[in-house]
């Protein structure tokens, strides 16, 4: 059962600890992220970009698949009126471009329609704006196989695009994209020359689960890679379509949550912090557990 336990001072505090054991920091530089501009990209995507304090090179940001932690301004509702919660709120987001020589980064930030901190945040965010960043994670890249197909929302699409531009292409690959239309044409013309070996499919619009329903129609070949990410609920199915009945090798799956609907960030992190915490308890690393196991 996903926990609903109610947050307090003590447990807040107990789970910053886990925040702050080695494995959790490691590679991770901490900086600040200087708003330089804030445009849209798409109807309902949003890019900005920042530049990145200090002088250490930013050539490990440049990498296939990198994520950021940015901490919004804004306090998630949850820690409201309870001495010593974080004031800030982190969210993850992907480098969707970098310009090293000016570091400058650039975020492709969805905007969605449910109130929330990044939400509040971007509605005010302004040039000259300067908020905390931890980085650069290198998030997980297509396993081996082919074909090798990709599936993302539009919360996932700037990965799928960085992976798919930044790594050598081993023809034939689909990006099947649950996204709007202005967005998928974004997609594609970021592709650039890539784009004659990758077919691009767009899921159906407007139903549940769209990655994972157009995945239930996909014929996948014994061999092939799938890499997936978007909402948690979604992905899970095609994860448990590539283990149970496609039964793929593990390492050819790589399927990961972004977001989950009608759960804020803030309780996906505490349930991550508290698995991690047991799997340190139990002498195991703090990545122990796979992360779409965790009841949320
Ligand atoms: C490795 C990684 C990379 C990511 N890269 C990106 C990226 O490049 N661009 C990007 O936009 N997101 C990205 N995300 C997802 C992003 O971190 C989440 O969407 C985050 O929850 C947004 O925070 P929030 O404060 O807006 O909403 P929360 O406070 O977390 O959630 C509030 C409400 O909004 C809903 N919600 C949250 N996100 C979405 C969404 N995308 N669509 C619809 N409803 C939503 C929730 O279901 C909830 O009901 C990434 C996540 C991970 C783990």
């Amino acid at each position: 059962m996903p926990d609903e336990a109610p947050f307090t001072a003590d447990r807040i505090a107990d789970l910053m600890e886990v925040l702050r054991a080695p494995e959790h920091r490691a590679g991770l530089e901490e900086a600040t992220f200087t708003v330089v501009s804030v445009g849209d990209r798409a109807a309902g995507l949003l890019r900005v970009s920042g530049t990145i304090s200090g002088t250490h090179s930013l050539r490990d940001w440049a990498g296939p698949n990198i994520a950021v932690r940015l901490s919004v301004p804004e306090q998630s509702v949850e820690f409201a009126g309870i001495d010593g919660a974080p004031e800030t709120t982190a969210r993850v987001y992907t480098v969707a471009g970098v310009d090293i020589e000016s570091r400058t980064v650039a975020l492709d930030i969805v905007r969605h329609r449910e109130s929330s901190p990044a939400m509040r945040w971007l509605g005010r965010v302004r040039t000259g704006d300067v908020v905390p960043i931890a980085g650069p994670r290198p998030h997980r890249v297509p396993g081996p196989g082919l074909p090798r197909i990709l599936l993302a929302d539009s919360s996932a699409l700037p990965a799928a695009i960085r992976i798919l531009t930044r790594l050598p292409i081993e023809a034939p690959t689909v990006l099947v994209a649950a996204a709007p239309d202005d967005e998928i044409d974004l997609a594609e013309g970021e592709l650039g020359d890539r784009r004659d070996y990758v077919t691009v499919q767009r899921a159906e619009p407007g139903i549940d689960r769209p990655l994972a329903t157009a995945f239930a129609g996909m014929k996948v070949p014994a061999g092939a890679s799938v890499w997936a990410a978007g909402e948690r609920e979604g992905v899970r199915e095609i994860r448990r379509r590539c283990r149970d009945d496609l039964v793929l090798p593990a390492d050819s799956i790589r399927v990961f949550g972004y977001w989950k609907r009608g759960t804020s960030n803030t309780r996906i992190d505490v349930a991550r912090l508290e698995a991690a915490r047991a799997s340190m308890e139990a002498g195991r690393g703090v990545f122990a557990t796979d992360d779409l196991d965790i009841e949320i």
